[in-house]
């Protein structure tokens, strides 16, 4: 051998200990349960991670088994992140706004052997309790609580374990194929799916997904996810603020705009990361408060379609850049970000606002691919639509105890989302395969009908579906929320999309509603406007 080069596992007790080594001082801000605000350091969360790890062994946990949270964005989780992880067990993150039978079989079918769970969901885990064979302990995130005692026989209380901990424990080797976290994505129809995160896996979501191009965040930054620990990992913001040592800023259970205007003015935040819903709530109570967002830089959008009108009013009024981006569960989840080429640079304001509304384009680490319905190439042109696939370091193979793999026959991952891609790899995602409404052979995206509408200033929200039709087979229908107090018709609306699609798209029916059904995540559940509108146009 001529000379070689050192090799070490891609582990995440080595983020968390870059985090406590380097970063010590940093602050972790978070709300707590209450709402009182708690002041801990990089240090403290390293300490406590390892605390918690060796006090998971003493219980009787080994290496591999699954510890679930039921809990908001704070202090604890995060301590539970890197503390499980780190020592070789695997946090699998519950979204606690699933059915109740949903929770159960998540519980079951992944084995979870301890539940952290935090106060305002210990109701849930009341009631299933009885239901969930594989637990050998519940533990409640915060100090002793007589009363909570009395809800769960044996529970035990985070606070105290750590004490029972050694903030000494040394992770144990880890093989970086080994699984880190698990995540279940929230599947509209039939049972959830597990993701299984490797240690690999999310290390090099970590530094792929903040390259310059990417989340960006530096150790003079201060990030706060409003997107939950339990979708998706918070998007890998919480690796990646390890990683880089910056500020976090963790939001409890306060996600309404007034609770995130006063966290972003009194901690300084400089990047913020969430669903668009988060943040039209956002800018009514910026405005109610008068607030400027003066620390506030950039702000990334996922999870569902950015709006474009939201882009200039951020821009425009609080100078902040919004960020869209693109991904899933099974993508861990970045799959893509929209930031400009140098050869964007000459382009004036307008046309490159516009190359800014799409989902933007792969990170290293990541490929995109477009398909036909029979898996035949569709060309990358920007105009053609076709079935999104994805393939990369940090994306799903199979499904946890799924048996056999996810993939296409070449090794790709079929996202359901069709989307154009553009010869620079910019992609624009048009739906959901499931939503697309299919007009007499013709595809609808009902995205873009939606776009429009929220662009009607008497409009909260909007969300737009197949009906069914007895000539079209599908026809559009649209179901909005009007903004508070506005009087709204449906011609006025509808007149509102002149010039804007083609006659045809035009949706059939406009229903005023109170609100949308949001799911988990803070999305549109369509499947739920279907059930309940779908037959809205046959007689
Ligand atoms: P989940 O795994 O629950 O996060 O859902 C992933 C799905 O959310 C994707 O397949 C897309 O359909 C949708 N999604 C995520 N980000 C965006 C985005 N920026 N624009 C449109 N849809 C998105």
């Amino acid at each position: 051998m001529l000379s070689s080069m050192m090799h070490q596992q891609l582990t995440i007790g080595s983020l968390i200990e870059h985090a406590g080594r380097y970063h010590g001082e940093t602050a972790v801000v978070s709300v707590e349960t209450n709402g009182e605000m708690s002041h801990s350091n990089w240090r403290t969360v390293y300490d406590n991670s390892r605390r918690l790890a060796s006090a998971l062994f003493k219980l009787g946990l080994k290496s591999g088994d699954r510890a679930a949270t039921i809990a908001w964005n704070n202090r604890r989780h995060l301590e539970i992140y890197f503390g499980v992880a780190s020592s070789g067990l695997v946090c699998h993150t519950i979204n606690p706004r699933l059915f109740p039978e949903q929770i159960v079989y998540i519980i079951n079918h992944a084995e979870d052997q301890v539940l952290f769970v935090d106060r305002t969901f210990l109701p849930i885990v009341e009631k299933l309790r009885d239901q969930l064979n594989s637990l050998k302990a519940v533990v409640l995130m915060g100090p002793r609580d007589d009363e909570a005692s009395k809800v769960i026989d044996g529970l035990l209380f985070y606070d105290e374990l750590l004490d029972s901990g050694d903030a000494e424990f040394d992770w144990p080797e880890i093989d970086e194929n080994q699984p880190s976290s698990l995540c279940y994505t929230s599947g509209t129809t039939g049972n959830p799916k597990g993701v299984l995160y490797t240690h690999r896996s999310t290390v090099l979501h970590t530094m792929g997904g903040n390259q310059p191009d990417g989340l960006a965040l530096s150790a003079s930054d201060t990030v706060m996810p409003v997107v939950p620990m339990f979708h998706a990992n918070a998007w890998g913001v919480p690796y990646i603020a390890a990683a880089v040592g910056c500020k976090l800023v963790l939001p409890g259970p306060g996600l309404d705009g007034p609770s995130l205007v006063k966290l972003i003015d009194g901690e300084s935040v400089t990047l913020a990361l969430g669903v668009p819903t988060i943040w039209q709530g956002l800018l009514i109570a910026l405005d109610a408060a008068g607030s400027k967002a003066e620390s506030l830089k950039r702000t990334v959008v996922g999870g569902s379609a950015l709006p474009p009108s939201m882009i200039p009013i951020f821009r425009d009024r609080y100078g902040v850049d919004l960020v869209h981006a693109w991904g899933m569960t099974e993508t861990s989840p970045l799959g893509t970000l929209n930031q400009l080429l140098q050869k964007h640079q000459v382009l004036d304001a307008q046309q490159q606002a516009i190359l800014r509304l799409g989902q933007g384009r792969p990170p290293f680490g990541v490929e995109l691919r477009l398909v036909d319905d029979d898996g035949g190439p569709v060309p990358q042109d920007g105009q053609a639509q076709g079935n999104l696939q994805i393939r990369g370091h940090w994306i799903v193979d199979t499904y946890f105890h799924a048996g056999e793999t996810a993939l296409t026959d070449d090794g790709w991952f079929d996202t359901g989302d069709v989307a154009t891609l553009d010869p620079d790899g910019y992609m624009i995602i048009h739906d959901r395969s499931k939503d697309i409404i299919k007009s007499g052979g013709e595809w609808i995206s009902t995205v873009e009908l939606e776009n429009i509408a929220i662009s009607h200033p008497d409009v909260a929200n909007a969300a737009v579906c197949a009906a069914r039709h007895e000539k079209w087979d599908e026809r559009p229908i649209l179901i909005v929320v009007k903004a508070g107090g506005k009087d709204l018709s449906e011609g006025d609306l509808l007149a509102h999309f002149d010039g804007k699609i083609a006659r045809w798209q035009l949706p059939d029916k406009v229903i005023f509603v109170d609100e949308l059904p949001i799911g988990g995540t803070g999305k549109v559940l369509k499947n739920r406007l279907r059930e309940q509108f779908g037959d809205i146009l046959v007689s």
